[in-house]
């Protein structure tokens, strides 16, 4: 399989597409900073191919998809893991909507524009998987106040992935989300479960057999409520 990851750099991210070299993948280590993207690459070995892409960037996503293009002709799973702004400093009913903007640039249209740059690729693989890492956070069953931002971009990211699964069906394109817990990184700071966890909920959904789920909201395999 070829999966691209977004924000691979650090994080969940880094550790899935760990995880998926480790299990014979071969990843496209995609992050902000060409460096950075290079740098976990190379730990990674050779089946790991690093690419600068800011998923807020419409010329980042473009120049991407011709890269994958002309490199494999095909992209089995792209999982969109990047984002930005667990808002907890602020509140709905008096939120900066500035800051509520640039979350969902990055948390909502950063994957909906992959999606549509990356959707030929996709076709072409016949056992596509889209993977949008959410968080239970947006559950709109168990939903109340706090990470404004954070949490309507979610949201939005959610509903995506429900029609996605709709439209892509007559593809074969499975496309769920994925909350990955709580999980010890830079984001989701000290106390959380340790990042290997939080990738394999995440993996586990890039890897889905081709009669696996499409549509649904998971943790570790199993279904949330939306
Ligand atoms: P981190 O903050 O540790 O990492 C975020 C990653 O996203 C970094 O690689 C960062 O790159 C990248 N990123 C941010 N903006 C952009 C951009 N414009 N273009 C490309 N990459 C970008 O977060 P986590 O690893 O904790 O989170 C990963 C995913 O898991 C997110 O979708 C998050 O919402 C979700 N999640 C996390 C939880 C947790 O407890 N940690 C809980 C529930 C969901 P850079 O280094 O350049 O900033």
């Amino acid at each position: 399989m070829i999966a691209l990851v977004t924000g691979a750099n650090r994080g969940i991210g880094r550790e899935v597409a760990r995880q998926l070299v480790e299990a014979g993948h071969t990843v496209l280590v995609t992050a902000r900073s060409a460096d950075a993207a290079a740098g976990v690459a190379a730990e990674l070995g050779p089946d790991a191919h690093p690419l600068r892409l800011d998923v807020t960037s419409t010329d980042d996503v473009v120049r991407c998809a011709a890269d994958v293009a002309d490199r494999f002709g095909v992209l089995d799973a792209l999982v969109n893991n990047a984002a930005i702004t667990y808002d907890t400093w602020q509140r709905a009913a008096d939120a900066d909507l500035d800051v509520v903007r640039d979350a969902a640039e990055t948390n909502l249209y950063g994957p909906w524009r992959l999606v549509q740059a990356l959707l030929p690729l996709l076709r072409a693989s016949r056992h596509g998987r889209i993977v949008n890492v959410s968080s239970e956070a947006a559950s709109l069953a168990g939903m109340g106040g706090g990470t404004p931002a954070y949490t309507v971009s979610k949201v939005g990211l959610n509903a995506l992935t429900r029609m996605l699964a709709a439209e892509l069906r007559p593809d074969r394109i499975l496309v769920n989300a994925v909350c990955p817990g709580w999980v010890a990184t830079d984001m989701g700071g000290p106390g959380g479960r340790p990042v290997t966890a939080g990738a394999a909920s995440v993996v586990w959904a890039v890897t889905l057999p081709d009669d696996g789920p499409t549509g649904g909201f998971f943790r570790d395999g199993r279904p949330l409520r939306w």
